[in-house]
């Protein structure tokens, strides 16, 4: 299943180049009181949604994908995790021959940690990035993102998957400097999650993707998620050992070699095997 959300807070189903609205189906979700559980209620009640979604797609309103502007699959995460430095290839070619200032000389994931976006970072492919330091390098990060499903804390690695809702590709927008991977990473839509969440059970192995990342048609990253240091189970795990998973939270899993800036104009294109592919417009 490939679940998107469009327009004004549309949700939709997505079948070759055309999106049916199935909004009608989130009538089911519980009536909350404040204070709100944590994390995306859509996400978390997904498996009781899903038969009525799909009735919903009988009746439900057909778009072309063309004609609807695409948000975040994920309305409300509780967080947005992300793995710094997690392919050798960036470590390489991109971390250890740079002469941009880097807050640390930490070269290994797993001294260096996991780090936390801004939740107001985050947009979807049709709304595009806003460069926020117009007069500083700004670059693209192509990466595998995961969409937990389910809350959970010190989850084994055997059971990770397990706790996984669905995937989708993730832009990690981010400004070169000196200042923390949280300052320089968050500022609004530096974080693009998209074109759609595809449910896990169609995603056979997300430790064995094709990515591909193009700016304005010209190849700037291609890898394939087997390259990761640390795996999608492994990043989970580790992760929960920390942080309270909840449904909806995002694991955006790290970049391959290739990161380059980019400016007003551009647009980036990004694809992700089992996935699909997205066009993100870069404005100023
Ligand atoms: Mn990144």
């Amino acid at each position: 299943m490939k679940l998107c959300r469009f327009g004004q807070d549309r949700v939709g189903l997505v079948t070759g180049e055309e999106v049916c609205d199935v909004t009608g189906a989130l009538k089911a979700l519980p009536a909350l009181r404040y204070p709100f559980p944590p994390g995306d209620q859509m996400i978390a009640e997904l498996e009781r949604l899903t038969p009525a979604m799909l009735e919903e797609a009988q009746r439900g309103e057909r778009h072309k994908l063309s004609d609807v502007t695409l948000l975040s699959p994920v309305a409300n995460p509780g967080k947005l995790i992300a793995a710094p430095i997690n392919y050798q290839s960036h470590i390489d070619q991109d971390v250890a021959g740079s002469d941009i200032a880097y807050s640390h000389e930490v070269t290994s994931i797993t001294r260096a940690g996991l780090f936390l976006k801004a939740n107001s970072s985050l947009v979807g492919a049709g709304q595009g990035v806003c460069i926020a330091f117009p007069e500083r390098r700004n670059d693209h990060e192509l990466e595998l993102a995961v969409i937990i499903g389910g809350r959970g804390k010190n989850i084994a690695e055997e059971d990770a998957l397990a706790h996984v809702a669905g995937y989708c590709i993730g832009l990690d927008m981010t400004v070169r400097g000196p200042e923390d991977r949280s300052f320089r990473k968050s500022a609004d839509s530096y974080s693009v999650l998209g074109p759609w969440m595809v449910s896990a059970d169609e995603v056979a192995d997300p430790n064995a993707l094709d990515l591909e990342l193009s700016v304005n048609g010209e190849l700037r990253q291609k890898t394939n998620t087997r390259e990761l240091v640390l795996g999608v189970s492994q990043l989970i795990a580790w992760a929960s050992s920390v942080y309270t998973l909840h449904p909806g939270d995002v694991i955006f899993t790290g970049t391959p070699a290739g990161v380059a800036p980019v400016k007003p104009g551009d647009v980036i294109s990004a694809t992700a095997q089992d996935i699909g592919s997205m066009d993100v417009a870069v404005r100023g």
